[in-house]
């Protein structure tokens, strides 16, 4: 059984078609879009026959069909794909598609005409896909759907054939009018149409073999009386059909050739790159394995001491990050003084007589001033214990990301340390605080001080005129200001200390230990998947790189066959084929110097 396609491709493309296992091993098209030919049309439209007629091989109908697809009314969104592997027919692979229905059948969700819909758009939309529209003769051109979504796709029909199919079951006085449509008249296609007459139901059923029904329809149009002057033309039969396909797919190839390039020199370069970051895993022999860890973890410390000195200039160092948080509590400070200062001027008097001063009211004030500071502050703690963490995890991410177990006990280090140190930064934050409920400053800082908030000049001997409770406000402020310059340095300087330098410090000592007596290959223990992943990429990037040879040469095409199963109405159909180049015929030649071409 011979197809029309397969004798014709036979002539032009035979020097290649021993190279498509070569290809096939390749699998290009795992990564890449190549291009295709997609078949679309109504139900019963004749996709399934013209496919038949083109490959030369009865297609699964029916029973069969259901067995590739599965049954039941919704449609799947697998590919199935069936190889057939014939000597007699060029290699094929067919790929059944979910079936859709435009009206829903029992059981059939109501979208199912948008979900076929969405599917079929999804292979005519791609630039690499050449669509055929199969549009019966016996219906209304204009109004039919899949020539509507072609167009939609391709506006300047680059890339759409229309092929009439049944023009044995027109209506006597239309013939005219079909004419006008092959003619390109009606609606026209940049790529023009082709009128072919497939096998009946009736000489399906007859069992009328694919060879005799090209004779058919031979002789169908060349005693056809309005038909006749197509075969002329080559506007006519499925061998045309072949012959334009098999051009306008040598075509579409080299047009495609160079952004196909592309795409491919992009993937190498993406490859590679992920690649790099997968690195090489840890060698297997103990020394080997140990130096590994040694350099891995020398690499990691000297992240963080980066990260710990501010010397990574970035856009959100961790400085960047801290000094925001640290300048909040600046402003909280003072925030809190002025407060203060309307409380005292109303509430506050002890049980002295009126005009009698008294150091209590001043210091209980500035105590429960600063008592409130004592939650802000350790919540503070925790904001820089987190932007810490967050900056200490990126790094261990970073460095560790392919070995799961060094990146665990490094994350519980980082938890243990900090926490260790957290608390013994809020003891001595509470010392902090307790030392601030003494209320104490040198007389020389209270003084400048106090002239700085009262915009005067008073000496020391002057300061008795003070004690005065009006004046307990400037005085109070006086302090105050002490207190939030003492508490606005003292604290972030702590918690950078302890929560940052310290903490890198010792994580760095705690990190060399692992060195000691460590199962080094369980701490290198790699996560199956970046394995899998680095043998992926690396069989991604030996697929791309011969791909890459072969399309800087010129590329052939080999047809392969890939249509769609109908649980409801439409179809697609897709034919996948493969470029090859210039280049391997060449070094086929070589190979074998006998042969002429
Ligand atoms: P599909 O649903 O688009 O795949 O359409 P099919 O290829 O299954 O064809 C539907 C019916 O139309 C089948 O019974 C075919 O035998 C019939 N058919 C297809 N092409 C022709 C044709 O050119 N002439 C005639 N008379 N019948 C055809
Ligand atoms: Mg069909």
């Amino acid at each position: 059984m011979k197809g029309e396609v397969h004798s014709h491709l036979e002539k032009n493309i035979r020097p290649y078609i021993d190279l498509i296992d070569t290809l096939r091993s390749i699998g290009i098209h795992k990564d890449l879009a190549l291009p295709t030919i997609a078949v679309i049309g109504d139900q019963s439209s004749g996709k399934s026959s013209v496919l038949e007629a083109l490959s030369g091989i009865a297609l699964p109908r029916g029973s069969a069909q259901n067995e590739l697809a599965g049954i039941g009314p919704g449609i799947c969104d697998e590919l199935i794909t069936l190889e057939v592997m014939s000597p007699d027919v060029c290699d094929l692979t067919l790929i059944d598609l979910p079936g859709i229905a435009r009206v829903p059948v029992k059981g059939q969700p109501d979208d199912i005409g948008e979900q076929i819909k969405c599917l079929i758009m999804k292979y005519i939309e791609k630039q690499e896909t050449m669509n055929l529209v199969v549009v019966p003769c016996n219906t209304d051109i204009a109004t039919t759907e899949a020539l509507r979504m072609a167009q939609g796709v391709d506006p300047d029909g680059i890339r759409t054939v229309g092929i009439l199919t049944k023009p044995d079951l027109i209506d006597r006085g239309t013939e005219t009018k079909i004419l006008e449509v092959v003619q390109n008249k009606i609606i026209p296609l940049r790529k023009g149409y082709i009128m072919v007459k497939c096998r009946g139901q009736q000489q399906i059923n007859d069992k009328i073999s694919l060879e005799k029904a090209t004779e058919i329809e031979r002789d169908f149009f060349e005693k056809h009386n309005f038909f006749r002057g197509l075969l002329n033309e080559d506007k006519a039969t499925i061998k045309s059909l072949a012959i334009k396909l098999t051009q306008e797919l040598v075509e579409h190839i080299k047009k495609s050739l160079p952004q196909l390039n592309e795409h491919i020199k992009k993937q190498l370069w993406d490859l590679r790159n992920e690649l790099k970051k997968c690195e090489d895993g840890p060698p297997q022999d103990p020394k080997g394995a140990k130096q590994f860890l040694t350099e891995a973890l020398t690499r990691f410390i000297d992240q963080i001491k980066s990260v710990s000195s501010g010397e990574l200039i970035v856009k959100d160092n961790v400085f960047v990050q801290l000094r925001v948080e640290y300048k909040k509590w600046n402003t909280h400070l003072f925030y809190k003084l002025i407060e203060e200062r309307i409380e005292c001027s109303q509430h506050y008097r002890g049980r002295e007589l009126l005009g009698f001063s008294n150091f209590r009211i001043f210091e209980d004030v500035l105590q429960k001033q600063v008592a409130t500071l004592r939650k802000p502050a350790i919540d503070l703690l925790n904001i820089i214990k987190d932007i810490i963490l967050n900056q200490f995890t990126d790094v261990v991410n970073q460095c560790f990301q392919n070995y799961p177990a060094l990146l665990d006990i490094t994350m519980d280090k980082i938890h243990n340390i900090q926490s260790v140190q957290q608390e013994k930064l809020e003891q001595r934050i509470s010392e902090q605080f307790d030392m601030e409920n003494m209320i104490f400053t040198q007389d020389p800082i209270y003084l400048k001080s106090l002239n700085e908030t009262t915009k005067e000049t008073f000496s020391e001997d002057e300061l008795p005129i003070f004690d005065k409770k009006s004046k307990y406000f400037d005085m109070l402020q006086a302090y105050y200001e002490i207190v939030v310059q003492r508490m606005s340095d003292q604290l972030p300087m702590m918690m950078t200390l302890f929560m940052l330098k310290q903490t890198a410090q010792l994580l760095s000592t705690d990190m060399l230990s692992l060195l000691d007596g460590a199962n080094v290959s369980e701490l290198l223990f790699e996560s199956s998947d970046v394995g899998r992943k680095r043998r992926d990429l690396q069989a991604r990037l030996d697929r791309m790189s011969i791909g890459h040879i072969h399309c800087c040469g010129f590329a052939e095409a080999v047809i392969r066959l890939a249509l769609s199963a109908l649980v409801g109405v439409a179809a697609v159909a897709v034919l996948v084929y493969d470029i090859r180049s210039r280049r391997l015929q060449q070094k086929r030649q070589q190979t074998s110097p006998s042969s002429s071409d």
